[in-house]
């Protein structure tokens, strides 16, 4: 759908995939001025379709358009679009065990202008990728270098808006650690460079002296979906879980003790990704003998119980597209 001054968000439309035409001027281009959600749908074994807490992306992409001087659309608005796209585009349905179906809400600024400002148009699209399941031979902790010279962002900056530029800004750092042999980075705050933040798409939890933990939401951090949902989970199970400041000291401190017991990252497409180790100021933290801990394999085999029917619902967090 499309955003004009006169006539707001409008023109909600189902059209084939095919490219697009832009105006080289288009403010995007130059100033990046765009958002973007990603959420999975999966079938379960009586082939629904199922969405995971869609509403809280469509919240989020509200938010993040807040942060980018874009107009908000109507939630509810973009949710039936979505569910109808599902449902006009159900090939991928009955595919390979595990297959889910990746779901790209995005919205650009697409006046032809040079000036620096906001776009007066805009267009919102939604996109799907069917993706095979992310852990095909069993969960694999992954290891992760903790950034020491480049920053994600800043309280005050964009990095809790879900926005192009906070990726762009973070490649050279991804680039750098896996030529090291780490998969992927762990950011730290952009003030002090001693509090832990998140990864690249992933918040991270830790198990620190008996006690989980993840950093605070500090208006530099993405606020994950899964992050949300796993605090939610916890405080369900009656594990105390608390959201505060990290250090990477206190971290490492508690390594040295034998007490870092667990960490993981949590997101949607890997839902839950054990942390097998950290790299930080030339040493290595090993945790939990590179292997996935027990909490971190509860949450994950909850959260994708429900997220792929296999068990109940307690939270109410799916929704059910209809595809008959
Ligand atoms: N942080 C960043 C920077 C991300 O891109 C993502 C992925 N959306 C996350 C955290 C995890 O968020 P979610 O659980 O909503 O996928």
């Amino acid at each position: 759908m499309e955003y004009t001054e006169e006539q707001g968000w409008h023109d909600p439309k189902i059209v084939p995939y095919e490219p697009i035409l832009l105006d080289p001027a288009a403010m995007v281009f130059h100033y990046g001025q765009t958002v973007f959600e990603g959420l999975k749908a999966y079938v379960t074994e009586d082939e629904e379709v199922l969405l995971f807490r869609p509403e809280e992306n469509m919240k989020r992409l509200n938010r993040s358009n807040d942060r980018l001087c874009i107009p908000a659309f109507d939630e509810e608005l973009a949710l039936s679009g979505l569910r109808k796209l599902i449902q006009v585009d159900k090939d991928w349905i009955p595919n390979i065990e595990g297959t889910s179906l990746y779901i790209r809400p995005f919205i650009f600024a697409t006046q032809p202008y040079l000036g620096v400002a906001p776009s007066k148009t805009y267009r919102f699209m939604i996109i799907l990728s069917p993706v095979g399941a992310y852990y095909k031979e069993g969960i694999n902790p992954v290891k992760i270098a903790v950034e020491s010279e480049f920053v994600r962002a800043v309280t005050g900056g964009t990095g809790s808006a879900k926005t192009a530029g906070n990726y762009a800004g973070a490649m050279k750092a991804q680039e750098v650690a896996e030529a090291k042999g780490y998969s992927q980075v762990l950011w730290l705050d952009g003030k002090e460079h001693r509090y832990i933040e998140e990864v690249g798409a992933m918040n991270v939890f830790f198990k620190l002296n008996g006690e989980v933990v993840t950093p605070e939401l500090n208006g530099s951090i993405l606020e994950g979906i899964t992050r949300k949902s796993v605090i939610e989970l916890l405080q369900h199970w009656d594990i105390p879980i608390t959201e505060r400041k990290i250090s990477m000291e206190e971290l490492y401190e508690a390594y040295q003790s034998g007490k870092l017991e667990e960490a993981f990252g949590t997101g949607t497409a890997a839902v839950i990704s054990p942390i097998g180790e950290l790299y930080w100021n030339d040493k290595k933290i090993t945790i939990n003998n590179g292997e996935i801990g027990e909490l971190a394999q509860r949450v994950y085999d909850t959260m994708t119980g429900i997220q792929t029917g296999r068990t109940e619902d307690p939270f109410g967090w799916r929704m059910t597209v209809d595809i008959d």
